[in-house]
């Protein structure tokens, strides 16, 4: 395993923000991360763990210590079974599985970053979760150096959350087992395909880092929402759906569009924050904290970030 140094951090996020890693380790393996997290150990190091960069808002002074690229990337097919590496790029595990007409993870089309990010925050979208084609999943504890293992029961999933989330369970995932079922190959390239163009024609294609903020479970302003936005009435209430969309709350507070230095709220999806050429990661963090105020002042309500911050102090 080779340590760089000064690696700047903005080639490796979909925001393209981010200052330089002191230190910078590409991980292919097991004994790899063991190797990086003795020299975290030895020489006392922050560390974090770094997927495809794509719910990460980074600082611009970057990262004092080392980071840690996974890129164990190994998927083997077990019958309806994939053994996917943390390491793999999501879309390369959904391409493997349309290959051999496994359904289960459409709803993850055009969703950028690797499974492990994936599994930690719960991904999801267009009504699908991670969670729900999860089996089992294996990481690594860098304090007893042991290799666990979770069943998906274990792991307390919930919308945009898990157990590998919250600060106590500093673990590395390194694998996970995902169960599939067969399906028909033209109803998933169907599937596939209406989510890509739905994400074409609704969402921004600038740098960003998806949905900034969670969205918002809160049956006060369920009805004005629904009101607002009659064709989907039926469905909220069919399916019992009580989450309201933070881009609803954004668009009603005035800042479609609103710009703060290069960064800008995206007039076509008011949850993307966009980085509209040499957007710093300060001006995003600015924007976020005075959209929550805003929010907040208009509303009551309480928006929470999806995106993750790494190396502010
Ligand atoms: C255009 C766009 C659209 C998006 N649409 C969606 C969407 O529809 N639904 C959705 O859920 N998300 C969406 N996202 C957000 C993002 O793509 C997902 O959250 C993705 O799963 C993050 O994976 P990553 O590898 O990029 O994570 P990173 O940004 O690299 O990391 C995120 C966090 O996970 C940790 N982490 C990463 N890998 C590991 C590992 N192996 N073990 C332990 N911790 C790890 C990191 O330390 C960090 O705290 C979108 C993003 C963009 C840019």
């Amino acid at each position: 395993m080779k340590i760089q140094n000064n690696i700047l951090l903005k080639d490796y996020t979909t925001y393209k923000i981010g200052g330089p890693a002191k230190y910078f380790a590409r991980i292919g393996n097991l004994e790899e991360l063991r190797e990086a997290f003795k020299i975290v150990k030895k020489e006392n190091l922050p560390y974090f763990i770094l997927g495809g960069g794509s719910n990460s808002l980074i600082s611009d002074k970057g990262f004092n210590g080392l980071v840690i690229l996974i890129e164990n990337n190994e998927i083997k097919k077990y019958d309806n079974k994939l053994q996917i590496s943390s390491g793999l790029i999501l879309q390369d595990a959904i391409n493997f599985a349309t290959e051999y007409n496994l359904k289960g993870l459409e709803w993850g089309e055009g969703i950028p970053g690797m499974v492990g990010g994936a599994i930690r925050g719960n991904a999801g979208a267009f009504g699908g979760e991670i969670k729900n084609v999860l089996e089992s999943i294996k990481t690594y504890d860098p304090e007893s150096n042991m290799v666990k293992e979770y069943h998906n029961s274990e792991a307390d999933f919930s919308y945009r959350n898990s157990i590998f989330k919250n600060k106590a369970y500093k673990e590395v995932i390194l694998s996970a087992v995902f169960k599939l079922s067969y399906g028909k190959e033209k109803d998933i390239a169907r599937k596939r395909n209406q989510y890509k163009l739905y994400r074409l024609e609704n969402h921004p294609q600038e740098p960003s880092c998806g949905s900034v903020f969670k969205n918002i479970k809160d049956k006060k302003f369920l009805q004005h929402y629904l009101e607002k936005h009659s064709e989907i009435r039926e469905q909220y209430i069919k399916n019992w759906i009580y989450k309201i969309p933070a881009a609803y709350f954004i668009a009603e507070a005035g800042l479609t569009g609103f710009q703060m230095g290069q960064a800008q709220v995206s007039p076509k999806h008011t949850n993307f924050i966009i980085n509209k050429g040499k957007a710093e990661a300060d001006e995003i963090a600015r924007l976020i904290s005075f959209i929550k105020s805003r929010v907040k002042e208009r509303f009551g309500v309480r928006l929470q970030e999806e995106v993750q911050y790494i190396g502010w102090q």
